[in-house]
């Protein structure tokens, strides 16, 4: 017989932000470092199915798993620190779990019962958490993220299903963590723990008392604090856990296992195994802080002034970064500041230029000058989804004299070198509806993208409606452009590149959804790698040869 699964939870409370998905994939990682199948999940208690509807603005960065799941970006958190791929089931929302009930209500499926948030939303909860570990797969432990902080009103029937869940399974088989905050003030020059009685005591109240309190704090919190705090939240001394800022994501896993989360959480779960083995973590995050040369790479987006609508791109460079031994400098580029201001400024002083994805026309003309600036310069260039589009179209204007676009931006364009899929013309709903995950990809061979993935089969992770229109490929291909990536049938183009410039490709796939810590993903490491080289040598770099111009 299979063992037991464990369930862990993990609540947040005081205020948001205070990094519980970090928290939840750090405890991820110390038990999967002792041997154990680790799975995360994550609740989202919004009416949304799913993020995919909501503005990068809203709500950041929308992760997508290999079964075409449009998920919250610690999915992406998650993936990274356990290194394992996840699949939809491991994010739940209100809004899926009311679409469920609401279906089967239609359906005749409750036989005539009144339905009602207890027991039949709390059931579909419980469910689902039960379902995480399903996927055929060997299972020892699932940690669950409840989104949002304690005291949300939409957060209460997660909560109720957590809270009966201990009763259907046994104390021995669900362990309940809250990640608080105790602030320091300064003015008193006092660190307080009101804020998190308060928020036990919320917990408490509707029945469930923390096994283990994560105490997120500025400063080390003293033997007296600890004391108090497990006194007044009715929770072990030992069990009260000091969660300091710190300068890398990284490095939590690190502290928690020093303050000996991880051994905590095996005795209290009665779970048999070994300590973990955290050598290569733990070298990884030396490395992180002993990189004594820097890179420059501007990303030429327009969510910029939200970071993390670009979550998976910024660790993507600190893993690439560890592998080349340099540290990246993201330099944030509003793609509207060039088209205001021209290129110059922003990005003469960068050794690499990323155009990442998007939707909609606002900032396309600035990414498409920046698409040229990497061309022309020989900067090393990393067009991703969108980028690839803009760097299609740069070519078919600049390179081809063809008055080109996306009918994305324009539908009466001249020549649409990017157009809407095929099997998306008849769609008419929004949620969903996309190319979603991953599908394979075949590389040539002897190109930039070939040499890089070392490997001619790939798959990678996708989110579009648009597409190279095959129409133009000959006449693209003519000038000097390379597809040096294509669907299995031949008929969607994934990859381009140009063999004229030092490092220019262009993917319409989103490859930093793949990168994990000690397996970066190759672009971005040859991405890096490229700029630390153009940093280092300046003169040998090539520049770009000029590709065929026409005459104008
Ligand atoms: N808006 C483009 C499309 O839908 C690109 C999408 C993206 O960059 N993720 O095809």
């Amino acid at each position: 017989m299979r063992d037991q699964v464990k369930y862990i939870f993990v609540t947040g409370g005081v205020v948001s932000s205070l990094g519980k998905g970090i928290a939840a994939s750090s405890l991820g990682l110390l038990l999967k470092q002792r041997g154990l199948n680790v799975i995360l999940q994550k609740f989202d208690p919004y009416l949304n199915v799913d993020p995919g509807t909501m503005s990068p603005f809203q709500h950041g960065e929308v992760f997508v798993t290999d079964d075409g799941a449009e998920t919250d970006l610690d999915l992406g958190h998650y993936e990274r620190f356990i290194d394992r791929n996840l699949s939809q089931r491991s994010n739940v929302t209100t809004g899926q779990v009311y679409e469920a009930i609401i279906n089967r209500e239609r359906d005749g499926g409750y036989l005539g019962r009144t339905v009602q948030v207890v027991p039949h939303v709390t059931d579909e909860i419980k469910n689902r958490i039960l379902l995480a570990a399903e996927n055929g797969e060997d299972v020892d432990v699932v940690i669950t993220e409840v989104g949002g902080t304690t005291g949300d009103i939409e957060g209460l029937p997660f909560l109720e299903a957590i809270r009966q869940l201990r009763l259907d399974l046994g104390r021995d088989n669900v362990l309940y963590i809250h990640l608080t905050l105790v602030p320091y003030i300064k003015a008193a020059h006092e660190i307080k723990t009101k804020p998190t009685q308060h928020s036990v005591r919320g917990l408490r109240e509707i029945g469930i008392q923390p096994d283990i309190l994560l105490c997120r704090s500025e400063m080390p919190l003293s033997r007296e604090i600890k004391e108090k705090i497990a006194l007044f939240c009715n929770v072990e001394q030992r069990s009260v856990i000091g969660a300091l800022d710190a300068q890398s994501i990284y490095q939590v896993p690190l502290q928690f296992h020093e303050e000996h989360l991880d051994d905590i959480v095996v005795e209290k779960l009665r779970l048999d195994c070994p300590k973990p083995n955290l050598a290569e973590w733990e070298e990884m995050v030396r490395k992180i802080f002993s990189m004594k040369e820097s890179v420059d790479i501007a990303v030429c987006g327009k969510y910029i002034q939200i970071v993390d609508a670009y979550k998976s791109i910024i660790e993507s460079f600190t893993h690439s970064g560890v592998a080349n031994d340099v540290h990246v400098n993201i330099r944030w580029v509003d793609s509207e500041k060039i088209e205001e201001e021209g290129p110059e400024r922003y990005l003469g002083e960068v050794q690499g230029i990323l155009v990442p994805g998007g939707f909609g026309d606002r900032g396309i003309e600035g990414k498409i000058t920046a698409v040229r600036y990497a061309r022309e310069n020989g900067i090393p260039f990393l067009g991703i989804c969108l980028g690839l589009q803009c760097a299609v179209i740069e070519f078919a204007r600049d390179v081809c004299g063809l008055d080109a676009g996306s009918s994305e931006f324009d539908p009466d364009i001249p020549h649409p070198v990017i157009d809407l899929m095929l099997e998306q013309r008849s769609r008419s709903k929004m949620g969903g509806t996309m190319r979603l995950g991953a599908y394979p990809c075949r590389l040539k061979e002897n190109t930039l993208a070939h040499r890089l993935y070392g490997e001619t089969e790939i798959s990678e992770r996708h989110r579009h409606r648009w597409e190279f229109n095959n129409d133009y490929r000959e006449r693209l291909e003519e000038k000097g452009l390379v597809i040096s990536g294509l669907s299995p049938e031949g008929d969607l183009v994934e990859i381009v590149e140009l063999p004229f410039h030092p490092f220019f490709v262009a993917v319409q796939f989103h490859p930093e959804l793949k990168s994990r810590p000690q397996r970066p993903h190759p672009l971005f490491k040859g991405l890096v790698g490229a700029a630390k080289q153009v940093k280092k040598n300046p003169s040998e770099w090539p520049e770009a040869a000029p590709v065929a111009h026409p005459e104008r």
